[in-house]
């Protein structure tokens, strides 16, 4: 068997000084409500009705509000709801106004500033969707959309069309026809549970609907794509826990962006559905001030290993309207990408993503490694920048034959 400590990783760069830090873990804390009680505060209801939902309340709590941020938070209920556990507030530091949290939760009025390339569903997915609130857009899978509505709003949403409900989409999903779909489509056998968050459903709720899909035959695999771990870890209890690991396999996609997100309370919840036998995989999205630097980057995927979860994908922003505020480059994502491989542990590396626009599906990003590669011949760059050859099986031919000629790719 390989082993991916080879060839020796060498002294930590001085990046070093800062990636320690940024992995150590906090409590959030219970900032403005240290007078709520411990049972209030560790329940999952309470932190919902206790959201900060306007602007008002949100300059009340942080006066360091900036104009921009005011003017964003008064538009917000128009465009996609300003909504903010106090749990999850507690991680904003006031006094920073590029402050990673503050930037995912926290809206702008740069928001309302559209580009001709931007769309309101840059993923394509209601023009992949059989039957209202499923998406069938991969042969042998679908998204199963169960409500519109998340512990907390992220400003660069790719469903912000929908979640929240302020632009009126008026999301009904209506579950019978959904599962009817399934059950008519012997090709879907995983069904990845999404929305909005399906975690906002009651315990219930989410166990009768996944008892129904488990009921399908030919559902081999299950998944839910959840941010509350993240926003709202007061979630995950000991009986979610226990109803949930009666659909293995059961695996959970969870989002986080930056190591400060991954609090001691995070940890523990997360420990708590590893511990049901939960496999845990992580989706980022790569976002300006908030983790366009690799160091930050490395910490976070570092920490999120100590969490039990493997970072699943980096995704590049979707085109979604109002977002180019938050938007990096796909040449720093690449960047990026560099000093993670080979420079860290290889589970601690995401693949990193473009959701190609309009609805082509998620395509892998890479650096360069494979330099050429003819009949004979594979030449390779490796993660230090050396080049290594490899000689080619007798059975084989480039993968990409260099084109004839090089003709103009038709846009989609
Ligand atoms: S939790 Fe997910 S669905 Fe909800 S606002 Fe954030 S990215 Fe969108």
């Amino acid at each position: 068997m390989k082993d991916d400590n080879s060839p020796a990783s060498g002294e930590e760069p001085p990046s070093g000084r800062r990636l320690q830090p940024l992995k150590e873990f906090h409590s959030a804390g219970r900032g403005f409500w240290r007078d709520v009680s411990a049972a209030d505060w560790d329940d999952w209801r309470w932190q919902l009705k206790h959201r900060i939902t306007t602007p008002e309340q949100l300059q009340r709590l942080m006066p360091t509000l900036t104009p921009e941020e005011f003017a964003g938070a008064k538009l917000a209920n128009h465009k996609l709801a300003l909504a903010i556990t106090p749990y999850f507030f507690n991680l904003i530091d006031p006094l920073d106004e590029q402050c990673p949290i503050r930037q995912q939760v926290i809206p702008r009025i740069e928001e309302t500033h559209t580009a001709a390339w931007e769309m309101s569903d840059p993923c394509g997915e209601d023009s992949h969707s059989p039957v209202p609130g499923l998406v069938h857009r991969y042969p042998d899978r679908v998204l199963f959309l169960v409500t519109d509505r998340c512990a907390a709003y992220c400003r660069y949403c790719t469903r912000s069309r929908l979640v929240s409900n302020a632009t009126g989409y008026d999301f009904h999903p209506e579950f019978d026809q959904q599962i009817a779909y399934i059950a008519q489509h012997p090709e879907v056998r995983d069904v990845l549970l999404s929305g909005g968050d399906p975690l906002l459903l009651s315990d219930d709720k989410l166990e009768s609907l996944l008892g129904r899909l488990r009921a399908i035959p030919h559902v081999e695999f299950l998944r839910l794509g959840s941010r509350i771990p993240t926003f709202l870890p007061q979630r995950i209890t000991p009986a979610l826990c226990a109803m949930l690991k009666k659909f293995h396999p059961l695996f959970m996609s969870v989002h986080s962006n930056h190591p400060r997100e991954l609090t001691t309370e995070v940890r523990d919840a997360l420990g708590r559905l590893a511990d049901a036998g939960i496999p845990l995989g992580n989706q980022s999205v790569l976002l300006k001030h908030v983790n366009d630097d690799a160091t930050v980057m490395k910490a976070h995927l570092q920490k999120l290993l100590m969490c039990r979860v493997k970072p699943y994908y980096l995704y590049q922003c979707d085109l979604i309207s109002g977002s180019a505020h938050l938007r990096v480059s796909v040449r720093k994502g690449i960047e990026i990408m560099t000093e993670l491989r080979g420079h860290t542990t290889g589970y601690a590396v995401p693949q990193y993503v473009i959701d190609a626009p309009g609805g082509g599906g998620k395509v892998p990003i890479n650096p360069d490694y494979v330099l050429s590669h003819n009949a004979d011949r594979v030449v390779l760059r490796n993660y230090e920048g050396k080049i290594f050859e490899y000689p080619e099986a007798a059975d084989g031919t480039p993968l990409s034959p260099p084109p004839k000629k090089i003709e103009e790719p038709e846009l989609v």
